[in-house]
């Protein structure tokens, strides 16, 4: 078996990121000024306050602007929902996140139908999914999107595969199954979406040209479960304990990569993959939220 494709999700999301900062240069060049995208973060739990802070490293390296708006973990759902209240009605806020999770006493989705949906870049509001569904113009959510970018990017044509994906979350499993079986490219694939309650998962899998690990299980998806010649995205990012490391953990993925890549087409690593592509594909949504305005 020839060594595996990596799809390399850090330099196709650096390749997207240098075009979003030379046309955002134009647009500035001509008197425009920059997209803004606004990040709200509840709390401060260490893997959110990581990835808000390679969002708005992004937004700085391709010359967009950015908000940061931290809010005590204690924040009452009726303050939090003025808080999205007032970025829907800022004129300078093309697009905002809250990032999740949230405490547990705020319930997720009154905050997401708070949201308005033309600043959703996160496609998370009912509106946009129900457009994605629909073949509709909308912010795709952003891991999904990233995938099929970088399959994309890579040359990789989806169309009669059979793609199986682990994990029916309503932010990666469930939109991107969505993605892959709409006609055109990436997708056409006839799509098995598998879940907890899943019987005969390897079964399932074995079955898989294209197979998607997103649950949150390191090391889930070994050697035994994966088709030769297969392509393998891994969306897994667990942190793990690792004392050996300046942070005290590490990040795994889904996939046990070593034994895996072998057989594979095409896979992707952890960290590395889908990390990177996701917040590009925020930026992206970001830069259509400003168009559109
Ligand atoms: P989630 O909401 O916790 O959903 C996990 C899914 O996995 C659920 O659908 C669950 O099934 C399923 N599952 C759990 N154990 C299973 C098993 N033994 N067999 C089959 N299915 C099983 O997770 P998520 O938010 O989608 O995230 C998944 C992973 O991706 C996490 O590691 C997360 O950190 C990572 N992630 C990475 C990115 C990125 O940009 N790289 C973005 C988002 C998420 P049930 O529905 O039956 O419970």
């Amino acid at each position: 078996m020839p060594s595996p494709l990596l799809l390399d999700g850090k330099q196709i999301a650096a390749q997207i990121r240098k075009e979003l900062k030379a046309a955002n240069a134009l647009r500035i060049s001509i008197g425009q000024r920059p997209p803004l995208l606004a990040a709200v973060l509840v709390g401060n739990d260490g893997g959110s306050e990581s990835y808000v802070a390679h969002k708005i490293k992004a937004c700085a390296d391709v010359g967009f602007e950015s908000r940061l708006l931290r809010c005590s973990s204690a924040i009452s759902q009726s303050e939090l929902l003025s808080v999205v209240h007032g970025l829907n009605q800022d004129e300078q806020v093309d697009g905002f996140i809250v990032q999740l999770p949230l405490p547990e006493h705020i319930d997720e989705q009154v905050i997401n139908l708070a949201i308005d949906p033309s600043k959703d870049v996160d496609g998370f509001h009912p509106v946009n999914i129900g457009r994605m569904a629909l073949g509709l113009p909308s912010y795709l959510p952003a891991t999904p999107a990233g995938i099929c970018e970088l399959l994309r990017r890579n040359g990789i044509t989806t169309s009669g595969m059979h793609a199986v994906i682990l994990g029916r979350s309503h932010i990666v499993g469930s939109p991107l199954a969505q993605l892959l079986a709409r006609p055109g490219e990436p997708g056409n694939c006839t799509v098995t979406l598998c879940h907890s309650k899943t019987v005969g998962l390897r079964d399932h899998c074995l079955r898989a040209d294209l197979l998607v690990a997103a649950l949150g299980k390191p090391g889930f998806v070994k050697a035994d479960m994966v088709k030769p010649g297969a392509i393998v995205v891994d969306v897994g990012t667990t942190r793990v304990a690792d004392p050996s490391r300046p942070s005290g953990f590490v990040l795994r993925g889904d996939v046990a990569f070593d034994e895996v890549a072998p057989l594979c087409k095409a896979i992707t690593p952890v960290p590395g993959g889908v990390g990177p592509m996701t917040i590009a594909s925020l930026l992206t949504n970001t830069c259509q939220a400003f168009l559109h305005r």
